[in-house]
């Protein structure tokens, strides 16, 4: 992949050469396309040219001459040189491109342009710039004998793939698609097949999409210039004209990659990836591309619904009665029991406007601090951990920051499935020579590739990080002089360290003490270690004290505060990081600034006209026990299905229970809305204008694209009509009113505007004031928010989920690039035709033992609950770990889950869990076998039968439906 510099403008040492006869500037290093690329009214037609792709040269359509060579040269791969003159057009140029355009033409079907199925097609363009007819090389034969047709189809045509369609006989083998899928995915996917007239481009060995290693990215399809490999979404459209493109920001995971959203009839239809997006470069994953019909499901809420205290079913209502009852529900609990009595949850996939005022309802309106958000139960630990050592609770540096790194240090994440766009640029990093650890108990995708993997038992990485700490300390790998100038806490820290020796981790942590001094030697001396992190650190009973002991190696190593080093969280939600930014704390307001302080306050007070509560609130584990304990009456949950996704679903669904009021904001009737007292339709992400911040605190913007269904409405405007019912005088016209305000209150948004965002792609914080062009590295130079930073000690506390003879394997969890989360969204779209179910990842020494085999169901049960789940036999997994992942609602994993909660944050411990694995009777295995089989068919369960087989080949038989 090409770096991501900015061509808009030459360097300062520019060379100058003739373009056409202009005066023309260009950089060293440049192609000649490049230049030409720049200057209007010069436009070289290309074929195999891709900017985020090497240059290729093998289409032979942008050839130019260049004044004293005798013969044309292809504008994409030759460099300029200065004083250059450059011809685009003559005679000669038209007669070569147009013979060459030609000659592809002859080796295409003759229907070529009646086949618009790809909303798009560059090849036409070029057809028709260059002038060529297909009359004057008579068509070849259809190449595409031996690739399976559709009936009624051309062959080569397959769209039995969920979203992505073959059309092979439309392949002139320009190759971007095999260069997509190598140079920016990393996956290989696809190849050139055959050789002369019959090469053709296609997937895997057989030209299939679903039997290849094909991770559904869509970037094939989007670099495909003819429409070989296309999008289906246009196929129900065959005139592929849309009626508008919308700009806006992905609304799954923390990437934040930015897309373009197709719309016909006020449907989106399609999204491509926008090439300027500051985190995604044009490129976008499975989730993003494709899952995003889940908006678009006939299963939305559309209108509000109240439970009928006779028939205690939850019935249509009108806005008017919803809100009505909301309000006098909300004061009547407030004014009879304090504002204490009243909670709410705040959602990580609203906006950063929404959240905002969500909790400042809690604070003006209803007066207490119970306000809190998803961030809670994923990265809190890490907010608390990077504020008490660094000053700030976000990442330190940019994804751009990737391509600058010598090495990459992953920590607890599974970036290729979790946050794919960043997962494939590390592919590259790594292919392109940078060296790689992965500290995680699976052996995922980007562990295999690693130079070291540390695969510890789950829960242990206190010891770990300490021992790796203990290494550079000892062996003289320090940056003392970074320490020095920049820490605290030095002597203490060298004497603590000084016996958690790798000999000493090695045991508890389940991995090789040399291991642990080669990973130690390797990101000490890289020349620039960059560190990633995700919920394999945080959620941990000491996941605090893992991120602060993160930090201590980017301290002592002195990898923090410049380009391609850093302690960088990867954010788990689209907006979780905005959410926290936010406010949605108990303890913290807007900009993480603590309710103690006097100025913040006076600042807010005054802005919102109201004393606020000093008093910190309830986290939301403390919710659910202050609401089985009577204390806490009424609940109001905005997007988030806590009854699948919080720990222990049991005591979450008698939490439910115990409530005066559940008001549940929804965009789907989920699994916690069957017990709300009122439900509230809320909009989706392509029905609203707002701004989503990145996990590198970028600050984006989403846009409205459709309409929302029947009577939902974004959800600052249900939060501002709950207000003013309960005597607030709120008069938001727009999110733009709320996002000042917010600029207002937070010093590292003041210089953030409705206009400076829509004029870009997105800041990020701090931007302090408003010509501050953001933030991409924090803490530059070692010069901490918090002045010095804080190397911090942390004994090993193991938790008390430990193994026993009753429970003798640690559970982890995590997702998949399939699904997302509880899979709310995602089983909504046709990614269930990939993944149909959970499975469990368990090893192959431990399947021989209890005597279960690839697909067989098992009873894994915990001190709290059981669920059944179909096992995948795989060394991805040690011996005595296991792994789940937690998108269908049939394995309701939280049931398993305990109360344990980390010891600063109260971040659930999700990620060990000790328990039994226990195989079914026959009859068992046959019913929960066939339970399968019908809810998704043969067909489906045949596909993900080749898949896991393919991942891990052995012969297992199909089971069939009865
Ligand atoms: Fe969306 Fe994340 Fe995929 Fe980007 S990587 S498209 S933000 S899910």
């Amino acid at each position: 992949m090409t770096s991501h510099t900015d061509q808009s403008q030459p360097s300062a040492a520019a060379w100058t050469c003739q373009l056409n006869g202009q005066t023309v500037e260009a950089r060293p290093g440049e192609t000649i396309l490049e230049v030409t690329r720049r200057y209007a009214g010069h436009h070289v037609p290309t074929l195999c040219y891709d900017p985020k792709l090497d240059p290729f040269g093998a289409c032979r359509v942008c050839m130019v001459e260049i004044e004293g060579r005798p013969k044309p040269v292809a504008a994409c791969h030759t460099p300029v040189t200065d004083g250059m003159v450059i011809l685009t057009e003559s005679p000669r140029l038209e007669r070569l491109r147009r013979t060459t355009v030609e000659l592809l033409m002859s080796d295409l079907p003759d229907d070529l342009f009646d086949r618009r199925h790809y909303g798009h097609n560059e090849f036409h363009a070029v057809v028709r710039q260059t002038k060529a007819s297909s009359s004057r090389f008579p068509a070849g034969a259809q190449k595409i004998d031996s690739l399976t047709a559709l009936p009624g189809q051309p062959p080569g045509f397959n769209t039995d793939h969920p979203y992505l369609g073959l059309d092979l006989d439309s392949c002139i083998v320009c190759s971007r698609c095999v260069r997509a899928c190598d140079e920016v995915q990393g996956t290989f996917a696809l190849t050139i097949q055959s050789r002369g007239f019959d090469s053709v481009a296609v997937p895997g060995a057989y030209g299939d999409f679903n039997a290849s290693d094909c991770v559904s990215c869509g970037a094939c399809a989007h670099t495909c210039p003819t429409g070989a490999i296309f999008d289906k979404g246009f196929l129900e459209f065959p005139d592929q004209r849309v009626d508008r493109e919308v700009r806006t920001t992905c609304s799954y995971c923390g990437v934040g990659c930015g897309f373009l959203v197709q719309v016909k009839n006020n449907r989106a239809i399609a999204v491509k990836p926008a090439d300027q997006a500051a985190s995604s470069h044009g490129h976008l994953c499975l989730k993003g591309r494709f899952a995003f019909q889940y908006a678009q499901s006939d299963d939305r809420l559309t209108t509000p619904l109240l439970r009928n205290p006779e028939s205690g079913a939850l019935e249509p209502a009108t806005w008017e009665d919803a809100i009505a009852f909301v309000a006098s529900r909300l004061t009547a609990i407030r004014d009879a029991h304090g504002p204490e009595a009243i909670a709410g949850i705040s959602s990580a996939r609203c906006t950063n406007e929404e959240n905002f005022l969500m909790q400042k309802f809690i604070r003006s309106v209803i007066g207490g601090n119970n306000i809190d958000c998803c961030a809670r139960v994923c990265h809190s630990p890490t907010a608390f951990g990077m504020r008490t050592t660094f000053g700030t609770g976000a990442a330190t540096n940019s994804f751009d920051d990737i391509d600058q790194a010598k090495l990459l240090m992953i920590v607890g994440a599974n970036p290729t499935h979790g946050h794919p766009v960043v997962g494939a640029r590390m592919k590259q990093a790594v292919l392109n020579g940078a060296r790689l650890i992965v500290i995680d108990p699976r052996a995922t995708e980007l562990a295999q590739m690693a130079d070291v993997h540390l695969a510890l038992k789950p829960g242990t990485n206190v010891p770990l990080f300490n021992a790796l700490a203990h290494v550079i300390v000892t062996e003289g790998l320090c940056d003392e002089e970074f320490i020095a100038n920049c820490t605290d806490g030095w002597e203490d820290y060298r004497a603590f360290i000084a016996d958690k020796t790798p000999e000493w981790a090695a045991p508890i942590c389940g991995v090789d003490a040399e291991d642990i001094r080669t990973a130690a030697r390797l990101y000490a001396t890289s020349g620039g270690s960059m560190m990633f992190h995700g919920l394999g650190v945080t959620e941990h009973y000491q996941g605090s004290f893992g991120v602060m002991l993160l930090a201590n190696l980017a301290m002592l190593t002195g990898n923090v505060g410049r380009p391609g080093v850093g302690v960088n969280p990867l954010r788990g939600q689209n907006n979780v990081q905005g959410a926290a930014d936010m406010g949605a704390m108990p303890d913290l307001v807007t900009g993480y600034q603590p309710l103690t302080h006097p100025e913040v306050m006076a600042t807010i007070q005054d802005l919102w006209g109201t004393k606020l509560n000093p008093h910190t609130g309830l986290t939301i584990p403390d919710m659910f026990d202050a609401a089985i304990a009577g204390q806490l009456k009424a609940l109001w949950l905005v997007g988030e299905d806590v009854v699948q996704t919080d720990p222990n679903s049991a005591h979450v669904i008698r939490a439910m229970e115990q409530l005066d009021l559940l008001i549940v904001q929804e965009i789907f009737l989920t699994e916690t809305a069957q017990y709300a007292h009122v439900v509230l339709p809320g909009a989706s992400f392509l029905e609203k204008q707002g701004t989503f911040t990145n996990s590198e605190r970028r600050v984006q913007l989403i846009r409205k694209v459709i309409d929302s269904p029947g009577e939902a409405r974004p959800d600052w405007q249900i939060t501002q009509a709950v207000a003013n019912a309960m005597g607030a005088n709120w008069q938001y016209e727009s999110p733009d009113e709320i996002l000042e305000e917010i600029a207002a209150i937070w010093p590292a948004w003041r210089g953030l505007s409705p206009e400076r965002l829509r004029a870009g792609e997105g800041l990020q914080w701090p931007v302090p004031h408003a010509d501050h062009p953001g933030t991409p590295i924090v803490h530059e130079e070692g010069r901490f928010s918090r002045g010095r930073g804080h190397l911090v000690t942390a004994d090993y506390v193991p938790t008390e989920e430990a193994v026993t003879a009753e429970f003798p394997f640690l559970l982890t969890t995590g997702r998949l690039l399939e699904h997302y989360n509880s899979g709310t969204m995602t089983r909504r779209t046709n990614n269930t035709l990939l993944i149909t179910r959970d499975l469990l990842e368990l090893h192959p020494e431990d399947a021989a033992r209890l005597g279960v085999g690839e697909g067989d169901y098992v009873r894994l049960r915990s001190r709290r609950g059981a669920v059944e789940v179909a096992v995948d036999v795989t060394s991805w997994v040690n011996p005595g770990t296991l792994f789940l992942t937690f998108h269908f609602p049939d394995v309701l994993i939280n049931l398993l889950t305990s109360n344990v909660r980390e010891m600063n944050t109260k971040c659930p411990e999700y990620k060990v869990v000790a328990v039994a694995v226990e195989p079914l009777t026959p009859a068992e295995q046959a019913q929960a076998t066939q339970a399968w089989l019908q809810r998704v068919g043969q067909d489906q369960a045949a596909m993900e039968h080749a898949r896991l087989l393919r991942e891990t080949p052995r012969s297992v038989p199909l089971p069939v439906a009865e």
